[in-house]
Order: C-alpha cells, then sequence, then structure tokens
C-alpha cells in the first residue's frame, strides 16, 4: 500500500490563550499562543490538504480571539512555500467546522470537500457554547465554509478516501468530528485536530490517561473516541500545538 508523508503548515498565530481551552479543567491561569495548522499530504497522483485555516486577523479580532498572520502564512502562500498552488489540491478535507479549520475551503478551486453529514447538520444550529465558533447567525456571521457550498462531498461515518488514508470518525469536541488515519513507513498517523488540541492531551496528566479539551460537545463520546484512537493509530497529530513545527515532515 502507498504511504504517505504528512507536512505540517502553519497559518496564523492567535494571542495568548488559557490552556485550559485546550486541557480541560487542567493549567488554571496558564496561558499558550496556539498556532492555526493546515496539514498538507502529497500523494502519488492526489495532493490532499486536511483543514484550510481561519479567517483573517480583522474577523478573529472582531469575533473570536487576536490573531497574527503575516503575508507569508496566509494559507495560498503558506501552500505555496511547500510547492502546491491552490489550484493543485484535489481533496479538502474538514475535520470539523470550527471557523479556524474551515474558512478558506473556497480558496480551492479544484477540490472536492469532504465534511461528516452530521458536523454540517450540527454546525447549522449547534449548541449555544458553540455558536460563535460556528459563525452563526446567532453572532451575526454566515459561516465561511458556505462559499465553497456546491463542491462539498457529504460524508456518513468511517470511510475510505484513498488507498491508506481514512476519514474516520471522533465525536466529543463536536458531534460530526473526523480524524484522517493515513499510512506511513512507520505505521498509522492519525491527523487527530481538535480532539487533542495539543500533544499534552495525548500523553495525558496525573490519573488522565488523555485529556479531553476544554470545548466539548460531549464527554462521554470523547472517552469513547480516544479508546477508538488508540485501537487504530500509531501516532497522533494535534490541532494547535506549536510543537508540531519541530519537525517539517511526518513521519521524521
Ligand atoms: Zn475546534
Amino acid at each position: 500500500m502507498e504511504t504517505f508523508t504528512i507536512i505540517p503548515v502553519k497559518s496564523g498565530e492567535f494571542a495568548p490563550t488559557a490552556k485550559g481551552a485546550f486541557m480541560y479543567q487542567e493549567y488554571w491561569g496558564v496561558t499558550i499562543n496556539p498556532v492555526v495548522i493546515m496539514y498538507l499530504i502529497k500523494g502519488r497522483d492526489k495532493v490532499i490538504l486536511v483543514d484550510t485555516g481561519c479567517g483573517d486577523e480583522e474577523r478573529a479580532k472582531n469575533y473570536h480571539h487576536p490573531l497574527t498572520r503575516p503575508v507569508d502564512e496566509r494559507p495560498a502562500n503558506a501552500l505555496k512555500k511547500h510547492g502546491v498552488n491552490v489550484e493543485d489540491v484535489d481533496i479538502v478535507v474538514n475535520t470539523h467546522l470550527h471557523w479556524d479549520h474551515c474558512y478558506n475551503n473556497d480558496l480551492f478551486p479544484k477540490a472536492k470537500i469532504y465534511i461528516q453529514k452530521k458536523e454540517m447538520s450540527f454546525a447549522i444550529s449547534p449548541l449555544l457554547t458553540q455558536v460563535r465558533f460556528y459563525e452563526t447567525h446567532q453572532v451575526g456571521l454566515t459561516p465561511g465554509w458556505l462559499k465553497a457550498y456546491d463542491r462539498i462531498v457529504a460524508v456518513d461515518g468511517d470511510a475510505n478516501l484513498a488507498p491508506g488514508i481514512d476519514l474516520v470518525t471522533l465525536p466529543g469536541h463536536t458531534p460530526g468530528f473526523q480524524g484522517v488515519l493515513v499510512n506511513t513507513a512507520v505505521g498509522r498517523y492519525l491527523i487527530a485536530s481538535d480532539t487533542v488540541g495539543l500533544f499534552e492531551n495525548w500523553e495525558g496528566i496525573g490519573i488522565h490517561k488523555h485529556v479531553i479539551s476544554g470545548i466539548h460537545y460531549n464527554i462521554a463520546d470523547y472517552y469513547q473516541t480516544f479508546e477508538k484512537m488508540e485501537k487504530i493509530s500509531d501516532h497522533v497529530l494535534p490541532g494547535h500545538d506549536p510543537l508540531v513545527f519541530a519537525h517539517q515532515t511526518y513521519p521524521y
């Protein structure tokens, strides 16, 4: 079976954020600078992009959390540094529809966009705790992912995307969350995105083998998701951890 390498691509950095937003009920009073990450997978004949980053600094400041995103970290420019133009991207996968993971779907004119059906349904009418993350009408916005509505492929559960690449449902952070399981030379890498915001979420702390995100929809589902992840993956990649850039590619 084909093996792949995964390239983490940085597209901005948020102002200091409570670490507890990522590590539920841990690190009171501690802040970190979360980064926005897109994951690029270059196969033999397909270019796959997992998540498309967030809106610009203005939108971030007005509706979310202050962001620094230099010109060379705008999604199109950030990808160019890795030899990929926007029209080269064949497939976009959104792990979930929080604004910082799907805002730029429309930048990729030829890409089919894979999203879980359940996630789309929740994104239209989320719990009140998440309306800001989904940019719903309750906060006066129209979600960015709708700009590429005509190219969406609705996925219903676990699905094979290509030989060696699978979409796997990971409910917890959001109900229709999906990770991308990638066959590599050293085993299966799971792009877990916000299910594991930081490597530390997966590594655990104290009695907690793994730590759920401070942002969640269903904690019981989340723990079942952790059990599933232990079974199906050998390595896990996070949603917002600056430490991911310690290596240019995975495996390293
Ligand atoms: Zn999220």
